[in-house]
């Protein structure tokens, strides 16, 4: 399961803000490993580069010393709507001469095919098969003379969930939409101004966090300082899976220091999913909190059993079938020195499509464990997402299908259980109106079903072409 994106923005005189956005872009790596970009201006230019790749990949001494200005934007991508192309690499420019902006989008637009279809009627083009572009597009098809205005009117028909930070030649925005679904936070550091996905970005290069961008909130950020708009809001629904999974836990959300609600998780696990064990563990990197969490309630000593081959990129494996063949084993390197006869609890974030955990589980038998008891920080994920998560369709789910026990099975375990979903309310600890749990629940914040059609539509033609090939 794969976020979207993470995006970054700074507005600050005097620095050297392309420096800063790529350090910043590092922090937020585990965001989107298939390209990176950052987008600078100077009050008259807007300076672009982009390309495939992580961001140690991307950028070198000589890109990085050509982005000169005052404001920059970066962009992480993993890609939910458009392939993963060097077309679609963002920050994504649109326009030109004096309506040209650059922007950068985390989130998913569930109406982006009929706007895009009403935006082409009028002559728009499309470079790209983002969604993002269609949010671009939309921004410059208003009528209005200012981008705040603007991007009020784009607000106002896209359905969906978008965190964006965009620049013009002379001024930094960032918006987020109405139901809050993707993270945001506004930042400062020496007179200038910063946002962010996610608050570790501000951390690492020596900003503090002021407040998060509220949902339906415009910011601009310019030579007179911030200034903010509200739009009106929606029910919330801040994805849950920020807290379970995507984001840092050295990050901050909605006031709330994300390592201690997952130690949080992996004691209510413990308590709901007791078993007798000789060691405890999470699979790394995002479980090892709930892992910690788990043994820690339980009352049983915590070992890191797996290590994780922390340097691998997505990209590296894409296009070699061999390499990716090897999977877990690339990734995780079992230690039976610690294993060997042992029962052991491990805790995960979740299971998707059951492809990954049995050769997790099969990893670890093979370094010796004598049991081995699945135990996963959230409720089984029975519908698929349409908010920038790239998961799986709802027949690939394999809880939408299949009972805990022949889940249990297909993986291998001695045993599986689930953290129920008032168990995860209570380990995040804020109300559960605050998120969005369609994944578990099938109850979307907003209408999803021109999507769901089009889903279904394309698997029936995907079947079909199967069958003639056939
Ligand atoms: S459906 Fe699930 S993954 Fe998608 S936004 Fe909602 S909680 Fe997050």
């Amino acid at each position: 399961m794969h976020e979207s994106c993470g995006v970054f923005g700074i507005y600050c005189p005097g620095e050297d803000v392309a420096r800063l956005t790529f350090f910043a872009l590092y922090a937020l790596q585990h965001r989107g490993q298939e390209s990176a970009g950052i987008a600078t201006a100077d009050g008259k230019h807007i300076q672009l580069y982009a390309d495939m790749g992580l961001v140690s990949q991307v950028f070198d001494e000589v890109s990085l010393g050509q982005l000169t200005g005052h404001i920059a934007l970066g962009h992480n991508r993993y890609s939910t709507t458009g392939s993963s192309r060097r077309i679609n690499v963002q920050p994504l420019l649109v326009g030109e001469n004096n309506d040209c902006l650059a922007l950068a989008h985390n989130g998913n637009i569930v109406n982006s095919g009929l706007l895009a279809r009403d935006l082409a009627e009028q002559g728009y083009n499309f470079h790209t098969t983002t969604d993002s572009e269609v949010i671009g597009n939309l921004i410059l098809s208003s009528p209005a003379k200012d981008t705040v205005e603007k991007i009020r009117y784009a607000m106002h028909r896209l359905q969906g969930a978008y965190s964006i930070a965009l620049i013009t030649k002379e001024a930094l925005y960032a918006f987020r939409d109405p139901w809050g679904v993707r993270p945001l936070c506004l930042g400062k550091m020496n007179g200038g101004w910063l946002v962010a996905s996610e608050t570790c970005a501000l951390d690492h290069i020596g900003a503090v966090l002021v407040r998060e961008i509220e949902p339906g909130e415009i910011v601009r950020i310019d030579e007179n300082g911030v200034e903010s708009f509200r739009e009106p809001t929606q029910r919330r629904a801040l994805c849950i899976f920020e807290f379970i999974y995507f984001a840092r836990p050295d990050s901050i959300i909605n006031g709330k220091l994300l390592y201690p609600t997952r130690l949080a998780m992996g004691a209510g696990l413990a308590i709901e999913q007791p078993v007798d064990v000789d060691l405890a563990m999470g699979i790394p990197d995002t479980a090892t909190a709930a892992g910690l969490g788990y043994a820690q309630k339980a009352n049983k000593p915590f070992i890191e059993g797996l290590m994780k081959n922390r340097y691998v990129g997505r990209t590296f494996f894409a296009p070699d079938q061999r390499l990716r063949d090897l999977g877990a084993k690339l990734k995780y390197n079992p230690m039976p020195q610690i294993l060997k006869g042992k029962r052991l609890a491990v805790v995960d974030d979740s299971i998707v499509r059951g492809t990954t955990t049995p050769k997790v589980v099969n990893l670890l038998r093979r370094a010796g464990a004598k049991e081995i008891h699945m135990r996963i920080c959230a409720p089984p994920i029975k519908y698929p997402c349409f908010f920038g998560v790239d998961m799986a369709t709802r027949a690939e789910l394999i809880a939408a299908h299949s009972s805990v026990e022949q889940i249990c099975d297909f993986i291998g375990a001695d045993s599986l259980g689930y953290l129920s979903l008032q168990g995860l309310i209570q380990a995040v600890s804020l109300p559960k109106n605050v998120f969005c749990t369609a994944c578990f629940t099938g109850d979307y914040p907003m209408p999803v079903q021109l999507e769901m059609d089009k889903l279904a539509l394309e698997n029936s033609s995907a079947r079909l072409d199967r069958a003639q090939e056939l």
